[in-house]
């Protein structure tokens, strides 16, 4: 099915529409409070009917967000939002970075065990420091980018602790808060996530884009 354009009407102006290159719905509804205010609607890939996948063949977050916002926009004919997202830790030169989602081949449990079997010779809590990153990328279908980075500082813990969130999450331990990020309410780690820091960068420069097109 070809993809639509949705225009709605907010006082006199038209709503412009916002393409969420994402298949995570949480995401989406994260976005949906970042951007409250601004006169854009955000729609989803699924209510686009766009079900194509965009290899991730770059070498870095920001590669990948604009190879995703370039494609999606292209394909929609919107203004595309794409992001990159993943964990960085040092003792491990940066591991698994880019690579989060598929680390040691594993999913759930046995990835995190995995990673903490990475970092056994590291007891030292300070040596186990390591952060969230995002990359997002902003891409109209005249092929106007811009990229913005957001990143939280934490710690790996020694073990799983706390339900909330996904990924690492129970892993990542944020000392100013004394609670891993799956421990945190999910409210609260929308604002101070990675994605909300990288999101809160693009707001003023989206606002421009908007009132500009
Ligand atoms: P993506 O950018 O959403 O594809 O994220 C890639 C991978 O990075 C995810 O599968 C997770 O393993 C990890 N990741 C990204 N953001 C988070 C987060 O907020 N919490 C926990 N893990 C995350």
């Amino acid at each position: 099915m070809m993809p639509t354009k949705t225009r709605m009407m907010t006082g006199n102006s038209p709503l412009q529409t916002l393409l969420i290159a994402t298949h995570n719905s949480g995401k989406l509804k994260e976005y949906q409070t970042l951007f409250a205010n601004l006169p854009v609607q955000l729609v989803s890939l699924r209510e686009q009917s766009i079900d194509m996948d965009v290899d991730e063949t770059g070498t870095s977050f920001v590669e990948n967000a604009i190879l995703k916002a370039r494609s999606y926009s292209q394909a929609s004919q919107l203004l595309t939002l794409a992001d990159d997202s993943g964990l960085e830790v040092d003792a491990l030169d940066g591991a698994p970075g880019i690579y989060s989602a598929r680390y040691g081949g594993v999913k759930g449990a046995a990835q995190h065990q995995y990673l903490l079997d990475q970092l056994t010779s590291v007891t030292n809590e300070a040596k186990r420091s390591a952060r969230f990153r995002c990359v997002i990328a902003l891409c109209d279908p005249q092929g106007r980018m811009e990229t913005v980075d957001g990143s939280v500082e934490g710690q790996i813990t020694f073990a799983p602790r706390g339900e909330h969130g996904f990924g690492y999450d129970p892993l990542f331990y944020l000392p100013e808060y004394d609670k891993t990020m799956a421990e945190l309410a999910p409210s609260v780690k929308n604002q101070i996530s990675h994605r909300a820091v990288a999101a809160r960068a693009l707001r003023p420069i989206l606002a421009v884009w908007l009132g500009n097109s």
